[in-house]
Formats: C-alpha cells, structure tokens, sequence
C-alpha cells in the first residue's frame, strides 16, 4: 500500500505516534521516527528495523523551526526524498478556564499548532517541488466539542483542523493533500492509566460502539489517507471514535 513511500512521524516514541510508525513502515514505508524523547524514537526505529522495515529515530521537538527542519531534511538524507508526513506530537491538560495560564495557552498551542505548522511548512518545501505529497495531522473531538477543562488543548486541535483547511487549498491543486484523523477516546497506554474506573465506564456508554478505539485503529485511517487510494481526499477530517460525535441522547441500550 505504501511501499516507496517515505513517511516522517512526529511524537512517535510511544503511543499513537508509535503505531502510526509501525503500522506506515508494515504496509511499506521508509520511516523517520521522531519525538522529544530521541531515546524512545531511536528504540521504536531499531525495533522496527530489527522486524525488516526501514526507519531511523531522530530527537526533535517539533516547536523548534530548526528541528522541524531537520525532520524533513533527514527524510531526504536517508531514504531520498519525503513523501508523507504525521504531524502527532502533542500535549495536553486539563485545566478549568480560570486556572488556565498564559503559559498553559502558549506551551500548548505552540507544540499542538505551531509546531504541526512548522513541521507542515518544512514538508510542503520539499514536497512542491515533486507536485505530491501528503500531510495528516491528529486532530482530537476535543478541537470540536467543548469539553471541561479544554481550553488549551482544544484550542490548539480547533486550530490545526483550520490550518490543514488552509493548507488543502491551498496545496491540492499541486499535489499535496492535507486532511485531519481526530481520534475519540483512544486506550493508549496514557489513557488506560488516567482513566478510573467512573471515567472508562463514561466512556463506554457515550460511546455507541461501547469501547475505546485502540491506536492501531486510527494508524490504519492514517496510513489509508496516506495511501494513493485516497487521491481525492482532501481538507476533510475523519474522526475515529466509534461513533461517539454522531450519537445523540442514548437513553436505552441493548
Ligand atoms: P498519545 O497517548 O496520544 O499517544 P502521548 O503523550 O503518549 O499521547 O504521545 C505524544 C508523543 O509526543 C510523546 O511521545 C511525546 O514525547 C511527544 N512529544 C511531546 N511534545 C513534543 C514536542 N515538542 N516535539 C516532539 N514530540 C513531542
């Protein structure tokens, strides 16, 4: 599905990033596996070469112009050229309005957004010149719904659902296309430790498939939307959450 592919990954040391990287690099793509954490990339990039695959871990914070950069020069030095792009990396809180501080907005937005952007922008360089590429940022149903304690967080992800708008065009007239996969709730292993037990069973019920979505789960959207079977998708966000923004009052269950 992807093979000749070359793909970057951001926040891919563990997590959803992980199985984007590892699901992206299964259906054939080269990999540069990035995070803050270089230790963790570099050990989901040997693993995934250790398996066959073609990654190499690479330390970057995503809010640095000179990391985002050198995201995508890597894609170039190592295997080529650049093909595809994740922006994933991401932080979060949950804060009440009032208590939520300036640094709260600006740490947050400035990874959640700005970086994605200047990951975007750093990609786009590269990809103009061949006329195609792809670009899929991780939104979150928290970037659409207001949700307590979201100021931060939600802002950020309503934000990069606007700017891949922007960018989609902008850019699928040359070839690249930008979309957005917002996952529902997700049982990474963060999510899993979170959550108590009032919190899982909350979820369970507004959510009409009755589960939480696994991170491979939303890697597959990913890597279709990655794929050339989406040639005619563009500017769109999909979310994967098992119907939980489709559902309205759900009163009685089976
Ligand atoms: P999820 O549960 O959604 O996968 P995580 O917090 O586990 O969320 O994963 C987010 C990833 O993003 C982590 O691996 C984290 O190290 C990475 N990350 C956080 N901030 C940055 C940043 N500024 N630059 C690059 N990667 C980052």
């Amino acid at each position: 599905m992807l093979n000749n592919k070359i793909a970057t990954v951001t926040g891919a040391g563990r997590g959803m990033g992980e199985a984007i990287a590892r699901t992206l690099s299964a259906k054939g793509a080269a990999v540069v596996v990035s995070d803050i954490d270089g230790a963790a990339a570099e050990t989901v990039a040997t693993s995934i070469c250790d398996g066959g695959g073609k990654a190499v871990g690479l330390r970057i914070d995503v809010s640095s112009e000179d990391d985002a950069a050198r995201l995508a020069e890597t894609a170039v030095q190592e295997f080529g050229g650049l093909d595809i792009l994740v922006n994933n990396a991401g932080i979060s809180t949950t804060k009440l309005f009032p208590e939520t501080t300036k640094q709260d907005m600006e740490r947050i937005i400035g990874v959640n957004l700005i970086g994605a952007f200047l990951c975007a922008q750093a990609a786009v360089r590269h990809m103009l010149p061949n006329g195609s590429g792809r670009i899929i940022n991780i939104a979150s149903l928290s970037g659409q719904r207001g949700g307590i304690g979201r100021s931060a967080y939600g802002s950020s992800k309503a934000g990069l659902e606007l700017l891949t708008k922007v960018m989609s065009v902008e850019l699928a007239a040359k070839g690249v296309l930008v979309n957005n996969v917002a996952p529902g709730a997700i049982a990474t292993q963060m999510a899993v430790e979170q959550h108590d037990t009032k919190t899982r069973e909350a979820y369970h019920y507004l959510i009409p498939q009755r589960r939480y979505g696994t991170p491979e789960e939303v890697a597959f959207m990913v890597a279709f939307l990655a794929s050339d079977e989406a040639s005619h998708v563009s500017g769109t966000t999909v979310n994967v959450d098992g119907g939980f923004l489709s559902a309205g009052l759900m009163f009685e269950r089976e």
